[in-house]
């Protein structure tokens, strides 16, 4: 394979969730006074989770993902406080509000069979609670705010799951701007999680692995993943994972871009590696099917005329490894 110089932007930023250039104000976040100040300005935003959904406002003939902070303090009870960033213009904070602010509408079909209740705020039900997966699908939010409610999910989410510390089962309790949480009983400080994955193409000259599970669309394939474990490399987790699930042994590893993945903490890993092997052994316990596809194949599917196949959604990083391959010499 011959590897493109790389060029800017980088691939990365072209994913969903990814566009979040945020000053992230790292090295602040425990200086209280700021903090407070930044939260105090008529210029702070904050976004909302509710039992990982965030909570959007019907604007226009759109949706926004923005509020006033008090406003936002005031749709339920406030759990946890993060400072998310800063750009030129605004501070931005996630809120996580207690499970009990939103509730299941009862609403069921007329048959009284299918389950079609939805989530809605207590205190708002004028409001949306909108899964973060179909307001990127759907484009109802434009990359920033994906990338802005990407972090602000993660990051809630590790917030609302480890509320005792994992060494002495103590309360433990929101610090540093929401970047720690702290155990006054064993004095344990701990961190917010990301999870690696590798996600990837194996590539034998002209054709390129991909699979498919029972969950997929019909008709469509995607690139294999899986997640890195403790003591490997990415180059050994992309070997692995291929072989486990293909049977197919990989030789060299390029790496090609990354992608945070909030559901709930990933960060995708997206590398294209060269098959040292062809025939696929399939693990149906992994997958339903898996094969080998030609460029020709990959770039009617990418171009949505393929009469078989479908790509992944632009929104994941397997449709622009799909890309970054067949745009390779
Ligand atoms: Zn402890």
């Amino acid at each position: 394979m011959n590897f493109p110089t790389p060029t800017l932007p980088e691939r990365s930023t072209a994913t969903g969730y990814a566009d979040n250039p945020l000053d992230r104000l790292s090295e602040k976040r425990d200086d209280s006074a700021l903090i407070e100040a930044l939260m105090a300005s008529p210029q702070a935003r904050a976004v909302v989770i509710v039992r990982d959904r965030p909570v959007m406002r019907p604007r226009g003939d759109g949706v926004s993902h923005l509020f006033g902070i008090e406003e936002a303090q005031a749709l339920g009870l406030v759990r946890e406080t993060a400072l998310l960033g800063c750009d030129a213009d605004h501070a931005y904070f996630g809120l996580l509000l207690d499970d009990s602010a939103a509730e299941f509408e009862e609403k069921a079909d007329e048959t009284g069979m299918v389950d079609t209740r939805r989530l809605v705020l207590r205190s708002r039900p004028d409001l949306d609670l909108t899964d973060l997966r179909s307001i990127a699908v759907q484009g109802l939010l434009d990359a920033r705010g994906c990338g802005l409610l990407g972090e602000a999910k993660s990051l809630l989410y590790w917030h609302a799951r480890h509320r005792f510390c994992s060494a002495c089962g103590s309360p433990s309790t929101l610090a540093s701007a929401g970047w720690r949480r702290d155990c006054a009983s064993c004095k344990a400080m701990h961190f917010p999680r990301t999870d690696p994955v590798v996600i990837m193409l194996a590539v034998d000259g002209d054709r390129c692995l991909m699979g498919r599970s029972g969950r997929f669309g019909k008709g469509m394939y995607s690139a294999l993943a899986g997640f890195l474990e403790p003591g490997e490399t990415i180059e050994g987790a992309v070997r692995r994972e291929i072989k486990e699930e293909s049977g197919i042994d990989v030789g060299r590893v390029h790496y090609v871009a990354s992608q945070p993945w909030p559901f709930p903490s990933s960060l995708m890993i997206g590398c294209l590696a060269e098959a040292t092997s062809t025939e696929i052994v399939i693990d149906k316990t992994e997958l339903e099917d898996a094969r080998w596809f030609t460029k020709a194949e990959v770039t009617a599917m990418l171009e949505r005329r393929h009469p078989d196949y479908s790509p992944p959604n632009p929104v994941a990083i397997a449709y622009h490894l799909l890309k970054a391959w067949v745009e390779m010499a």
